[in-house]
């Protein structure tokens, strides 16, 4: 089969759009949507200096190379890795040591921050001595680490590498659950305390990321973390991607939805105040935030 855009083999179809695209095609296509989105959102403004959440994975390595391509010429932006140590054994070894590999390549600072040092326990601990999925944990001292570690850095902007996939299956799991709090917060907003967050490849299919990380030989790191498929969202994700195959272009119909759909609920996210966690003083809905609330369980049972 050719190329839809020149007289090459295509490499890929994209069932969604009905378009086959050659190797240089297909790289042009995904940065262009990654280009539209940043425009579309004004994701990143002259003087910014963006930290990158860089797990090693497929989604964080690709969003950094991008906006590395993009901006590394321009004067005034610049850009940091920060990479959590959640202390899983086994598997957290290999995605720091693919997260330096990459910050080498590019010659971007990097910074490693981990859970036992801000904590005083890993994930695996954590994941012995709590109640809760081992994501459920990793998911909020991630943010956490992520968000006190870029304040530190002087960050105006955190990347982080979510994808169409993650985006509509966290769409989903909030609907499902009737969480419209967290639904609200997944909209760029500005909030005292917090470093706006980025996601310049909320456009691109999951399976495209992985497709241009091979394409563009990243050194990426493609093992599953062996507490995936424990969570909530893996069963999401498969069921969306059921759906996707039997309709092509779900993902993107969700997301057109929630952005319909935010526009009506934006109201109420201008009214959803944040004030100050007691214990750390990080931003926090109510007097506490989630990550002392469930230090304060797991240390109950240690
Ligand atoms: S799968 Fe869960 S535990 Fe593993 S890195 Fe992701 S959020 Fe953390
Ligand atoms: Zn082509
Ligand atoms: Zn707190």
């Amino acid at each position: 089969m050719k190329c839809d855009k020149c007289y090459n083999a295509a490499i890929i179809h994209q069932k969604y759009s009905g378009m086959h695209l050659c190797k240089r095609h297909f790289e042009k296509d995904v940065e262009r949507k990654v280009k539209g989105t940043i425009r579309k959102y004004k994701l990143i403004e002259r003087g910014d200096i963006i930290a990158f959440a860089l797990s090693g994975g497929k989604d964080s390595t690709v969003v950094l190379h991008i906006i590395h391509s993009l901006f590394k010429d321009l004067p005034g932006i610049q850009l940091i890795a920060i990479s959590v140590d959640e202390g899983i054994y086994g598997y957290t070894e290999k995605t720091l040591e693919t997260a330096k590999q990459v910050c080498k390549k590019l010659n971007i600072r990097h910074e490693i921050v981990s859970f036992e040092d801000q904590f005083g326990l890993t994930l695996d601990q954590m994941a012995i001595l709590g109640e809760r999925a081992p994501c459920t944990y990793c998911g909020v001292f991630r943010r956490v680490i992520l968000n006190r570690t870029a304040k530190a850095l002087g960050a105006t902007k955190l990347a982080t590498g979510h994808c169409l996939d993650d985006e509509a299956q966290t769409v989903l799991m909030n609907l499902l659950r009737g969480d419209m709090e967290r639904l609200i917060r997944l909209m760029p907003a500005k909030k005292p305390g917090l470093v706006p967050r980025i996601k310049p490849l909320r456009n691109v299919p999951e399976k495209e990321v992985a497709l241009y990380a091979l394409l563009k030989e990243l050194p990426v790191l493609f093992d599953a973390c062996p507490y995936a498929h424990l969570s909530l969202r893996a069963e999401i994700r498969d069921m969306l991607n059921v759906f996707e195959v039997k309709h092509p272009s779900t993902k993107y119909s969700l997301m057109k939805s929630f952005d319909i759909l935010i526009k009506s609920l934006k109201k109420e996210m201008e009214e959803v105040g944040l004030q100050r966690c007691e214990i750390c003083g990080e931003p926090t809905m109510g007097n506490m935030c989630q990550a002392c609330k469930l230090l304060k369980i797991i240390e109950s049972r240690r």
